[in-house]
């Protein structure tokens, strides 16, 4: 955990203890560099994390899904299996920042992080995975999408 003094990394726990209602654990921990002690507090996600689909169902957020997606659209594509982990870690860590503490993100807003993340590092994969996700209504639409990215169609 970052030292809230000078911001080193590293730290040792010197202290760990349940609190007394169970429902978080205190640690007391020293930083290794400059010897500074703060406490920090673990406590459980006790609200799944929820994906708001168009029609206003919910479904729980689904990482595995998500990260099935992200590698179908990258499928012969020359991206390492690390981008993609880390591809998939900076969309989750965007959405927990973006649902703003209340635990839930719109389909929409989760499709446009990914295409915007995948754009970034392949054309490809941004049209593959724009072609399923937005379900282009006509022709046109699908033009433009390319276009948008630079590609021929
Ligand atoms: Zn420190």
């Amino acid at each position: 955990m970052r030292c809230p003094h000078c911001g080193n990394v590293e730290d040792k726990v010197i202290e760990s203890r349940t609190l007394a209602n169970g429902e978080a654990i205190r640690r007391r921990r020293e930083c290794i560099n400059c010897n500074y002690r703060f406490t920090s507090y673990e406590r459980l996600e006790d609200k799944q994390f929820m994906v708001v689909k168009r029609d206003g169902r919910r479904e729980p957020f689904d990482r595995e899904k998500l990260e099935r997606g992200v590698e179908r659209a990258l499928e012969k594509r020359p991206v390492s299996q690390m981008q993609i982990e880390s591809l998939v870690n900076e969309i989750e860590d965007t959405t927990a920042i973006l649902s703003k503490g209340n635990r839930e993100i719109s389909s929409t807003i989760l499709g446009d992080l990914v295409l915007e993340r995948l754009g970034s590092i392949d054309k490809v994969a941004y049209i593959r995975f724009a072609s399923v996700y937005r379900h282009f209504e006509n022709l046109d639409e699908f033009i433009r999408e390319i276009q948008k990215v630079g590609g021929e169609p």
